[in-house]
């Protein structure tokens, strides 16, 4: 990755100072120069100049005076900058559209594109493209990154080594982004950003573990901090383990898979047929999700886990019953019960998780890349293509 090669020690301290100040502000927190020194330990006069270079490059700006009445001098505070720069997100997730949007650096969204795909199981690349050529139409400020959310297995240098869903094998996809764009991209698997979202914005902690219920069910999981991503970048891929050998046919060919059981599609099918059962059919599957993951939530003691899904599927009925089965089977007078809860970020979750990868991965990159870059992106397109970014476009 391109952060690896920052040679020398200086620059190692100054692109870690700038990540830790970054860190501490992110998404919308304010402190002074002097407590951030603090927090970082760093001096008066070394804290200034990380800040001042931030502020050069705007990563931060000052917001004013500390409101809060105290002793002593009153200081000058500190946020993020939202307008200095843009990211491109796109989320590859969806079945029959691929949403892309302009996301700032608190993460918040402030434009988006749509392209409808009529073949789901056969995205082209060229529609990818498409669609980030006209993210990048809409904005005048330089961009950062652009981030890809992927529904599959992707490695660390963003090749996309499989995705059913969109029928990639071993795609290189942020070598061909970049070649196309000259602009550095994240290639990410899609429930890892929407875990990561759901840290930032939502409810999740350092240790936690996110769950999807959707055409599959995918997890992902944060220790430390740190999303576990696996030898072979397959963690969280728990979709067609077995947890009922007597139970329905997989498309994979094996009885009683994860997915067989608790995927939106077979869930919605039982409860037509049934709709009379409906509380105790998603009671059932809240009960077989709590068991299957009872023994990883102990074994790393995990303290969140968070559940994705439609709400008429994961509702009261569903994350009841999977809480109930959760004490049922760790409750210790060692360990707290971990928050189990559904998660409220809706559809944008993974646009914004993807987009602060992209912020963690490449903030400290900016010196490297210079704002020129910026710059001539900016004058040689923006002027001519002047969207409003706030403005939806599909
Ligand atoms: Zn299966």
């Amino acid at each position: 990755m391109s952060r690896t090669t920052l040679k020398s020690d200086p620059s190692d301290v100054r692109a870690r100072n700038i990540r830790a100040v970054f860190q501490l502000l992110f998404p919308v927190d304010q402190m002074s120069r002097a407590e951030l020194g603090r927090r970082v330990g760093l001096s008066r006069m070394a804290i200034s100049e990380v800040v001042g270079e931030m502020v050069d490059n705007h990563l931060l700006r000052e917001t004013g005076m500390d409101s809060r009445t105290g002793r002593g001098k009153r200081s000058v505070m500190l946020a993020v900058d939202p307008d200095g720069w843009r990211i491109v997100s796109v989320d590859l997730t969806q079945t029959f559209v691929i949403r892309g949007a302009l996301v700032d650096l608190c993460g918040r969204i402030v434009g988006r594109v749509e392209i409808p795909c009529e073949n789901a199981g056969d995205v082209q690349l060229e529609v990818v493209g498409e669609l980030c050529e006209k993210l990048l139409s809409m904005t005048d400020r330089p961009v950062l990154g652009m981030g890809m959310a992927v529904p599959g297995v992707v490695d660390p240098d963003g090749v996309v080594i499989r995705s059913v869903n969109l029928g990639w094998t071993n795609v290189p996809l942020k070598k061909r982004a970049e070649t196309r764009f000259h602009i550095p991209t994240v290639v990410c698997n899609d429930t890892n950003m929407a875990l990561l979202g759901e840290c930032y914005f939502g409810d999740c902690s350092a240790d936690s573990m996110f769950i999807k219920i959707g055409q599959g069910v995918g997890a992902a999981v944060c220790v430390n901090g740190e999303i576990v991503n696996g030898r072979g970048y397959a963690a969280g891929e728990i979709g067609h383990v077995v947890v009922d050998p007597k139970g329905p046919r997989c498309v994979c060919g094996k009885r009683g898979c994860l997915e067989a059981l608790l995927s939106v599609p077979h869930l919605r099918e039982r409860i037509d047929s049934e709709p009379e059962d409906r509380t105790s059919i998603l009671a059932e599957a809240g009960q077989r999700l709590g068991r299957a993951l009872a023994m990883t939530v102990s074994l790393l003691d995990l303290s969140d886990v968070s559940v994705f899904g439609p709400p008429e599927i994961v509702g009261e009925a569903f994350i009841g019953s999977m809480r109930e089965e959760l004490e049922a089977r760790i409750s210790a007078d060692y360990r707290d019960m971990p928050s189990l809860h559904r998660c409220q970020q809706g559809d944008d979750l993974v646009l914004r998780g993807q987009a602060v990868a992209v912020i963690r991965q490449l903030i400290d990159s900016i010196h490297n890349r210079s704002l020129v870059e910026g710059v001539v992106r900016s004058t040689s397109e923006g002027e001519q293509l002047h969207h409003d970014p706030g403005e939806p476009s599909n």
